[in-house]
């Protein structure tokens, strides 16, 4: 069969849009799609549900504009695992249709669709594109944005130790700038609002520099024990190191939220090698892919075993 997805190319937003309609056409009977809130120039925040588990957990990427490559990988795991389940082949060691019937997991595949746009075709899709290029430092180049079109980081914008986030621009950037408030941000508002109404036992957030694996934000006690066996899992499959936090963490972000809201393991993946303030060259994508393939699938495993 033909694959929907091409991961050897530049994804972009629209090609994320036409790539749904084709898989839910094809999988209806799998994949459920759902608009969780839109962008501030009004693109969609996608999520894609895929089995009918009770257990649920949610793997989300591209809350960073530049690291768009992560929602190329989260779209290669939805078609690879809709496409084993239909056809009732296991992938690696992992039965897809039994662990589905268990686990539902929940994809967002892009949180950042504006940023994202603004990365691959630059400033002049958007209206505020004289403010783009100023809060750019006047360059036209902007391959090392990570923020949404307003200029703040979606992954500062969580409410959790908001107050004291470090190195804070204060004003509208590339990255870093927190916002004027938490929540202030329709894409992270909508991802917020989505998380709360239901009842994710475990999260990823994939992010794309350097092989890492956040996992820890001052939990103690048998919530850290938990968390760090649920870390060490997918280090040991991806290979990534995990990374400790200093006792002063800068709070804001999705994972770090998830963690001390929901007293429950949430992981920020880093999937590349540091290549420096630009998006990961596609010639790393079939290493990204063997290490992460199977990720969301064993940790559908852990919640079943
Ligand atoms: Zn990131």
């Amino acid at each position: 069969m033909t694959r929907i997805i091409n991961p050897k190319k530049v994804y972009t937003y629209h090609q994320l849009s036409v790539d749904i309609d084709r898989l839910n056409e094809t999988y209806p009977d799998l994949l459920a799609v759902d608009v969780i809130g839109k962008s501030v120039a009004e693109r969609s925040v996608f999520s894609l549900k895929l089995g009918s588990g009770k257990q649920e957990i949610l793997v989300n990427g591209a809350h960073h504009a530049r690291e768009w490559l992560t929602t190329t990988l989260l779209m290669d795991m939805v078609e690879t695992y809709c496409l084993a389940a239909s056809t009732n082949q296991c992938i690696g060691s992992y039965p897809v249709k039994d662990i589905l019937k268990q686990v539902t997991i929940y994809f967002i595949p892009m949180v950042n669709p504006d940023g994202v746009t603004l990365v691959q075709q630059g400033p002049e899709l958007f209206l505020n594109s004289c403010k783009l290029r100023e809060w750019n430092n006047n360059k036209d180049d902007f391959m090392d944005w990570k923020a949404n079109i307003r200029g703040v980081d979606l992954n500062r914008q969580y409410p959790v130790d908001w107050e004291q986030i470090h190195h804070d621009p204060g004003r509208p950037a590339p990255m870093n700038f927190k916002g004027y408030a938490a929540l202030s941000e329709p894409e992270v508002k909508a991802v917020y609002n989505f998380v709360s109404g239901h009842d994710f036992k475990l999260a990823v957030a994939y992010h794309s520099s350097g092989e890492e694996i956040f996992w820890k934000y001052k939990s103690t006690g048998e919530q850290e024990k938990y968390a760090k066996k649920i870390a060490n899992i997918t280090s040991n499959k991806t290979g990534y190191q995990l990374i400790y936090p200093t006792d002063n963490p800068s709070g804001g972000g999705f994972t770090d939220w998830f963690i001390s809201h929901f007293k429950r393991p949430s992981l920020t993946i880093e999937i590349a090698p540091l290549v420096g303030p630009r998006p990961v060259p596609l010639s790393y994508y079939d290493k990204i892919w063997n290490e992460n393939k199977e990720v969301p699938l064993e940790l559908a495993n852990q919640l079943i075993i």
